[in-house]
């Protein structure tokens, strides 16, 4: 009777742990393992995407405005552009890279003066930062999309002004609309702010995902302000780890 009680025991601590663990792994973060690769299943839980379309009809119109084609026209369309002031004291024009098929798009505020020099985004000091928290996520940088909201770095990294950002938004909304990411993750108070059109402050937004023209967007802080403030990168973390989730 005693070896009975013990037994029962015993199952019940061990059933009591098992729960405990399924638990766990409920409320944790999708390991990177699991991520679904592209191509190996639909992209979004309801139903055929643009992105889809593309693929199952290849040559249609709905092909030829996404991924690598699509992004290479609205780079054709941007050119050599003049449309704002910027223009004229920029080095280089940072239009973005990464994958032209990725699933999360991360857009900064604008080109800083290692960006302007190098023509590429996020190549600073924030952006080693950034590539350290893509990496965090099981990600490479040419897996996912890095841009910003201006193209061309405001002279001495001024906040962009609001005729630049008329003149320069569109081409990130054709970017994005190109590419078909399912998340946008946007970097720091401005970018969030100007996709968001708000002027909630970039703590009050954070941390939970946006409709951002049918798309999931996820503010958090920007990779500069954490070289700052190294105490905020676990808030960031923390959201990172909320895209994980849903890729
Ligand atoms: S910031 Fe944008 S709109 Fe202005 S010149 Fe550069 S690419 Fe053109």
């Amino acid at each position: 009777m005693r070896a009975n009680d013990d037994l029962r025991g015993e199952l019940l601590a061990l059933v009591s742990a098992l729960k405990s663990h399924v638990a766990a792994e409920t409320d944790s973060c999708i390991p990177v393992s699991r991520l679904r690769l592209k191509g190996t299943g639909p992209s979004r839980q309801e139903g055929l995407t643009a992105r889809d379309a593309a693929e199952a009809h290849p040559g249609t119109a709905a092909a030829g405005r996404r991924g690598a084609s699509g992004l290479d026209g609205v780079r054709r369309e941007l050119g050599d552009c003049a449309r704002c002031p910027l223009h004229r004291s920029r080095k280089h024009l940072v239009f973005g890279e990464g994958s032209a098929r990725a699933r999360l798009v991360f857009v900064g505020e604008a080109p800083g003066e290692e960006e302007d020099r190098q023509g590429r985004p996020f190549v600073g000091r924030a952006g080693q930062l950034l590539t350290k928290i893509i990496n965090a996520m099981g990600l490479e940088r040419e897996e996912v999309y890095i841009c910003n909201i201006l193209k061309c770095r405001p002279p001495g990294n001024r906040n962009p002004q609001e005729d630049e950002i008329a003149a320069c938004e569109p081409f990130l909304v054709k970017q994005i609309e190109a590419i078909d990411p399912e998340i946008i993750c946007a970097l720091g108070t401005f970018a969030a702010k100007t996709l968001l059109r708000t002027e909630a402050p970039i703590s009050a937004i954070r941390g939970r995902f946006h409709d951002y023209h049918g798309r999931r967007l996820m503010p958090t802080y920007h990779p500069a302000y954490l070289l700052r403030n190294p105490d905020a990168k676990k808030l960031v973390w923390e959201d990172v780890q909320k895209i994980m989730k849903i890729l």
